[in-house]
C-alpha cells in the first residue's frame, strides 16, 4: 500500500512508545481486545506497559500451565533453541518421540502424532475417525456426533464440530458428516444413534469435552459419560475425547476423563501442552490406529523446540507435584467462588468446575455480563477471561499459590462490589 492511501488514526502512545491505534491499522480485527498492553511476566503475575501489575487468572486461556518465566521453561527454551529448533518429519525426531513415550506412559493411549494448536489436533482426531469408519467398518457416510455448547476450534472442520451457531454463521458451506446432541443427556444421544444408525450404521465417532471449557464451564457427568462408552464399546464407535482445555493437570487430574471413571479411544490435548509455546497433540490407542504413512503430516508438527518444552513442561507437573497443588488450590478457589456467590445472590447463579478450571455463572435475569466482570477485575488487578455472555472464567496457572488465590479472589469481591 502506498503512502497516500495509508489513513493512520491520531496516535496515542503509551509510555513504552506502543501505539493501540497504529496496531489496530495494521492488524485485522478478529479480536474484540481489552484495553490493555502486558509486556512482562513473573510466576501468576504480569505487568502492563505503565507498569500496573495483574494476577494473570487467564494465563493465555488455559496455556501458560507454569506461569510465565518459570526456570524450567526458560531452561528448556533456551537450550533446544541453541542446539536445534526444527528438522523435517523426515527424518528422526529424538525430542518428539520422549515427548511421545512420557505421553503414552502417562495416559490410556499407545501412539501420538503431533500439530501446533488445538484445532488442528481434532482435526487429525477427525482425520482417523473418518479413515477407521470407512476401512475397518464398511461406512460409507460416517458421522460424529458433537454437543450443543462445545468448542472444538475455528478451522472449517472444527467450526462444524463446535456446537455453537456464532461460530459458523456466514461460513457455510460447512462440512457434511456432523450431527448435535445436548451435552451431558442420555436420552438424546441414545436417541440419536438409534435415528443415524436405523438402516446403517453410520455412528463414526461421539466428540465431547470432558469439561465444555469455551461453552460455559460445564464438567461432564460421570453417569453420561460411562453410558456413552458402553454403547461405543457395543456398537464399534469411536469415543474422542478433545483434551485441549482440561488436559495436562488442570482438572487435578493430568487427563479430564479421569475425572469421568472413562477411557476415551484417542483423545486431544494442545493449549496447556507446551506451557504457551504451540503445540498439539492427537492421542489414539492401538486398537484404532489406522493412520499409515502419508495419511496426515505437519511441517512444524513434533519439532524439537516444541517437544522438548512440552517434555519439560511435563517433567515440572511431575517434579513439583502441580496435581495436589492444582486440587488444593481449587478446592480454596472454589469455596472462595463460594462465599462470594453467597454474599451476592442476587447477581450470582452458580460457581462450578473441577480443580484449576471455574466458572462463575450469572443470574440471567440481570443486567450484567461476564465481560463487564471482566473489566471490573482488571480494574481490581485481576486478569479473568469470559466463557460465553453469562459466565466468568478462572483458569490460572498450575503453579499458583494460596496467597494468589487469596489475592484474586478479595479483587473480585471488590469488583463485583461496584455492580
Ligand atoms: C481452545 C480450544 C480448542 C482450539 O484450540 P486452538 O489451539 O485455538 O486451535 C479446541 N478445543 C477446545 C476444548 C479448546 O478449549
Amino acid at each position: 500500500m502506498s503512502p497516500e492511501t495509508l489513513q493512520i488514526p491520531a496516535l496515542s502512545v503509551d509510555s513504552t512508545g506502543f501505539s493501540p491505534a497504529e496496531f489496530d491499522t495494521y492488524v485485522m480485527q478478529t479480536y474484540a481486545r481489552f484495553p490493555l498492553t502486558l509486556e512482562r511476566g513473573e510466576g501468576c503475575r504480569v505487568w502492563d506497559t505503565d507498569g500496573r501489575s495483574y494476577l494473570d487468572f487467564v494465563a493465555g486461556i488455559a496455556t501458560c500451565t507454569l506461569g510465565h518465566a518459570h526456570p524450567a521453561f526458560v531452561q528448556a527454551v533456551s537450550q533446544q533453541v541453541q542446539t536445534l529448533h526444527h528438522v523435517s518429519n523426515l527424518y528422526y525426531v529424538r525430542e518428539q518421540g520422549e515427548l511421545a513415550k512420557w505421553l503414552v506412559e502417562h495416559s490410556c493411549a499407545d501412539r501420538a502424532f503431533f500439530c501446533n494448536s488445538g484445532a488442528e489436533a481434532n482435526e487429525a482426531a477427525i482425520k482417523l475417525a473418518r479413515k477407521h469408519a470407512h476401512t475397518v467398518r464398511g461406512i460409507a457416510e460416517p458421522m460424529i456426533i458433537t454437543a450443543h455448547a462445545s468448542f472444538h476450534g475455528r478451522t472449517l472442520a472444527t467450526i462444524t464440530a463446535t456446537g455453537q451457531p456464532k461460530y459458523q454463521q456466514n461460513f457455510d458451506p460447512l462440512m457434511p458428516g456432523f450431527h448435535y446432541v445436548p451435552y451431558n443427556d442420555t436420552a438424546a444421544i441414545e436417541a440419536a444413534i438409534e435415528t443415524l444408525d436405523r438402516d446403517t450404521p453410520r455412528v463414526a465417532a461421539i466428540m465431547l469435552e470432558a469439561l465444555q471449557g469455551e461453552g460455559g464451564v460445564r464438567p461432564g457427568d460421570r453417569a453420561y459419560f460411562q453410558r456413552i462408552r458402553q454403547l461405543c464399546d457395543e456398537k464399534g464407535i469411536l469415543l474422542i475425547l478433545d483434551e485441549v482445555q482440561v488436559g495436562m493437570g488442570r482438572s487435578g487430574k493430568l487427563w479430564g476423563y479421569e475425572n469421568l471413571g472413562i477411557e476415551p479411544d484417542l483423545f486431544t490435548s494442545a493449549k496447556g501442552l507446551g506451557g504457551g509455546i504451540p503445540i498439539g497433540a492427537m492421542l489414539c490407542k492401538s486398537a484404532c490406529n489406522v493412520f499409515q504413512p502419508g495419511d496426515h503430516a505437519s511441517t512444524f508438527g513434533g519439532n524439537p523446540f516444541a517437544c522438548a518444552v512440552a517434555l519439560a513442561v511435563c517433567h515440572t507437573l511431575e517434579q513439583e507435584h502441580l496435581l495436589e497443588n492444582v486440587q488444593q488450590r481449587g478446592e480454596q478457589l472454589r469455596s472462595g467462588l463460594e462465599a462470594i456467590a453467597h454474599k451476592y445472590p442476587t447477581l450470582i447463579k452458580e460457581v462450578r468446575g473441577w480443580g484449576l478450571i471455574n466458572g462463575l455463572e450469572l443470574n440471567a435475569n440481570v443486567d450484567l455480563t461476564s465481560a463487564q466482570v471482566v473489566k471490573a477485575a482488571m480494574a481490581q488487578g485481576l486478569l479473568l477471561v469470559p466463557a460465553g455472555p453469562k459466565v466468568v472464567r478462572f483458569v490460572p496457572p498450575l503453579i499458583v499459590s494460596a496467597s494468589e488465590i487469596d489475592q484474586a479472589l478479595h479483587a473480585l469481591d471488590r469488583a463485583i462490589a461496584s455492580f
